[in-house]
């Protein structure tokens, strides 16, 4: 992409009704603008990243063998009634009517929908198990939207649905989860940690919420630091090995990490003082196995081996799409702007040309956009006729990971400048050299 033709709406001023780093950055990089309270239009550069991570989660759902699928926005508020949740959920909830009176609203999840769904196509258990998800925008009428994206009132989430013959299976469904969402903030290159979370009425042990470190998080947390040397890494897991799954999630749930919601002073105590860590964190996506609650509420049952009726074991597993986009900006910026992480970034590097309108110098830029376009990479070619530094603050501010200056002076010795964002180290390589070094860069992303 040419920077002149694309739309990249920087803004110079910091925005004053932002509070943190990553709402301040969103505005000023020109990746949102919000159009009410807690409502954003996804400007181009947001709407890239937007997409990366949704690309993320399903590659990753899928893996785990759940099916991908699309319900409304705008749900019948017949099905909350018969879950009894239409007057549980309070002012959170936007509530529409139709034109024939009839009582709708924006769907703030989805548990009853799919439920509906599965007691009208599934009733054996021959049929489970299985995980329906999909990613779809949800409204809350949050009290307080702020932080930007970080607690919109409409958001992008992945929410999936788990449907189970027994508690075995089930628990098997929630251990996949787990798995799959710590690779999938690891592809991001997030450490999100498992943290035990409140399970309300329903009680039991099994729901986590995921946490992002940060100083900005509206969550209180309390940890073993040894939870944070934990890493999924490159091993390879088999999705279908329960044993497996589940090595995996006792080695990620067994040192301490919890809320202020859940945290237990005593058990802290047991943790050897020098790595007990108290620290804030953002919540960016939660497990939970719940039982029959909503299966029975709506009669959603299997027939069993032995010819009885059971109502299906279910769990319901979240991911907070936006609200991550915030979160990896918190955990990645700096004073002149983002870095992404190579996983997400919306360009794969940008080029900026030192003397526009210079033939050589054109050329050359035509050139490294053509031959990284080749290898499956993506440039954002700043082509503006502007002074160097305004070009660099630019590709600063909106954070890709690697930049190539072009600019006469090094084309005379054949060479063009490849720096990284984070690092700011450069290096001098020939074009195709620098070409290469990307290539390998993102193979292993
Ligand atoms: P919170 O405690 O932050 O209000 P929640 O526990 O009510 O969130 P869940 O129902 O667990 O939210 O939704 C799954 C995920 O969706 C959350 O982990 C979070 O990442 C994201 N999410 C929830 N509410 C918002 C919001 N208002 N704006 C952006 N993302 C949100
Ligand atoms: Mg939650």
């Amino acid at each position: 992409m040419r920077l002149t033709q694309y739309f990249l709406p920087v803004l110079k001023e910091t925005p004053a009704e932002a509070q943190i780093a990553s709402h301040r950055l969103m505005l000023r990089a020109g990746m949102i603008k919000q159009a009410s309270a807690g409502i954003y239009s996804w400007l181009p550069l947001g709407f890239k990243v937007l997409r990366r991570l949704e690309d993320i989660v399903h590659q990753e759902q899928q893996r785990a063998g759940h099916i991908p699928m699309l319900m409304p926005t705008l749900q019948s508020a017949d099905l909350w009634r018969e879950s009894g949740r239409y007057d549980d959920y309070g002012k959170e909830m936007l509530r529409i009517t139709d034109r024939h009176g009839r009582d709708m609203l924006y769907g703030p999840t989805n548990e009853e929908l799919i439920t509906d769904i599965f007691r009208q196509t599934i009733s054996s258990y021959k049929d489970l198990p299985k995980t329906l998800y999909h990613i779809q925008w949800k409204f809350r009428d949050e009290i307080r939207p702020r932080f930007g994206v970080m607690r919109g009132r409409e958001f992008f989430m992945k929410d999936g649905y788990s449907f189970d013959m027994d508690r075995e299976s089930a628990i098997h469904a929630y251990n996949r989860h787990m798995v799959s969402y710590l690779r999938t903030y690891e592809r991001m290159g997030l450490q999100a940690i498992p943290m035990k979370a409140d399970t309300g009425p329903i009680g039991g042990d099994y729901s986590h919420e995921f946490l992002v470190l940060a100083e900005t998080g509206e969550s209180e947390v309390f940890y073993d630091r040894a939870v944070t040397d934990l890493k999924l890494g490159e091993r390879a897991v088999n999705y279908a090995d329960v044993k497996q799954v589940a090595a995996i999630c006792e080695e990620f749930t067994t040192p301490y990490a919890r809320t202020d919601e859940t945290h237990d002073a005593a058990i802290y105590a047991d943790v050897p003082a020098e790595r007990q860590m108290s620290a804030r964190g953002i919540e960016v996506g939660q497990i939970f196995y719940f039982g029959t609650k909503y299966s029975q509420a709506l009669g959603a049952d299997v027939v069993m081996p032995d010819g009885s009726r059971v109502p299906a074991e279910m769990g319901s597993h979240g991911i907070g799409v936006s609200r991550l986009i915030g979160a990896l900006i918190e955990a990645n910026h700096d004073e002149r702007g983002i870095i992404w992480p190579e996983g997400v970034t919306p360009f794969h590097a940008g080029i900026v040309n030192l003397k526009q309108g210079d033939s050589a110098a054109d050329a050359a830029c035509d050139a490294l956009f053509a031959g990284l376009a080749s290898r499956g990479l993506e440039a954002l070619y700043d082509d503006r006729d502007e002074r160097a530094g305004g070009k660099f603050a630019t590709m600063d501010l909106i954070g890709l990971p690697w930049r190539i200056t072009v600019g006469p002076r090094g084309l005379a010795k054949g060479v063009v400048e490849l720096t990284s964002r984070r690092t700011n180290e450069s290096e001098e390589l020939t074009p195709e050299a620098a070409i290469d070094r990307l290539a390998q860069i993102y193979a292993g992303v």
